[in-house]
């Protein structure tokens, strides 16, 4: 019997050596979180490092990125490459920062995947409602197809080897904002890769990218909120090192006689864009889920998930006006126990 022990003895000392090898680095990492106001939204991140003077300026680093990408940008800052290019249609060629190019170029290419759902020139629409002005009203017919003649992306003209943008027409305008947060978050965690961090959390006001797993080895573990109750999550969603997305009507809208006018405009009607109430997205970065959410969004469910399948890479998760949720093909539903919808990746690495 006792010489029997010996052999156990030893397992437990290997597995106790492993446990404190595997296990402890993990325990060491330190948690370093800061919130900041920026591009118009609360940005949240948490990083997990053993150095937290590294970690503290690393997100340093990040922050300083964002502040710099979103004064490019944003077509209400003005000097703001977007507003350079604005201000010349229909005159001049304007030279843009690498920056701008490369989400210009991007969102295009989104522009005709989607079959020009996802459409940058949406400014002229998104003016008309008043959204983001704290004055929005239901447009008129005449300034509605006034304004949808100036919509189409396709007027959008880039030279990329002299690094300049060209708007067709007087009148026709960008506006980046169904992308530049996803675009630059994925900037922002660049930079904390560069500076050495494995495991961070980055969230712009529902726009998500994570790097890594948790220290522990788990994925992150995203709610996403429930369309019709703020206080409520509709679905958790577990990824790693990847991006999540959500577009949703609540977020910017305004409710005349119970109808809800919101904030994701259909540029072949000018409407805001009905039958889905939430779309998330999954992508391996957050330009993809942030410009797909959106898309998505306007092309409804049956051509949005379409869409999505056709995407290497991507997944969704829809929820519809009746408040179902659908997903696309690459994820698994579970519900759990307390009635929780949890979604996990079945054919992705996240
Ligand atoms: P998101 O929350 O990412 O879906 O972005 C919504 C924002 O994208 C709106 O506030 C507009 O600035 C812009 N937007 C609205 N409709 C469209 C569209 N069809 N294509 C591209 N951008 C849009
Ligand atoms: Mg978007």
């Amino acid at each position: 019997m006792k010489k029997r022990l010996i052999p156990y003895v030893v397992i437990v000392a290997i597995l106790a050596a492993l446990f404190i090898l595997v296990i402890r680095p993990a325990g060491d990492a330190k948690k370093v979180t800061r919130t900041e106001f920026l591009m118009d939204t609360i940005v949240e991140s948490l990083i997990y490092t053993k150095d937290s003077k590294l970690g503290d300026e690393a997100l340093t680093y990040a922050y300083r990125e964002i502040s710099r990408l979103e004064k490019f940008l944003d077509r209400h800052i003005s000097g703001s490459d977007v507003t350079k290019i604005n201000q010349a249609a229909g005159r001049e060629q304007v030279l843009v920062s690498v920056d701008a190019m490369e989400v210009i170029i991007r969102s295009l290419e989104v522009g005709e995947l989607s079959g020009g759902a996802f459409d940058i020139t949406i400014a002229p629409l998104i003016k008309l409602w008043g959204f983001g002005t704290g004055d929005t009203q239901i447009p008129g017919e005449a300034e509605l197809s006034e304004a949808l003649d100036l919509v189409d992306y396709r007027q959008v003209q880039v030279d990329r080897e002299a690094g300049t943008v060209f708007l067709q027409h007087a009148g026709v305008e960008l506006d980046l904002g169904g992308i530049a947060k996803g675009f630059i978050i994925d900037k922002a965690v660049e930079v904390l890769r560069d500076k050495g961090i494995t495991s961070a959390y980055f969230d712009a006001g529902g726009d998500i990218r994570v790097l890594g797993d948790k220290p522990d080895g788990t994925p992150w573990r995203i709610g996403i909120r429930h369309p019709r109750d703020r206080r409520d999550i509709a679905a958790i969603v577990e990824i790693r090192d990847s991006a999540i997305v959500t577009s949703g009507d609540y977020e910017r809208y305004f409710q005349v006689n119970d109808e809800r006018y919101h904030h994701i405009i259909d540029p072949q009607t000018g409407m805001p864009a009905r039958g889905l109430i939430s779309v998330t997205v999954v992508a391996a970065d957050a330009f993809t889920a942030d410009a797909y959410s959106t898309a998505v969004f306007v092309l409804g469910l049956e051509q949005g998930i379409a869409l999505v399948e056709s995407l290497p890479g991507v997944e969704a998760i829809l929820i519809t006006e009746d408040e179902q949720v659908h997903i696309t093909s690459g994820l698994a539903i579970q519900i759990t126990e307390d009635e929780q919808v949890h979604i996990t990746a079945i054919s992705k690495g996240w």
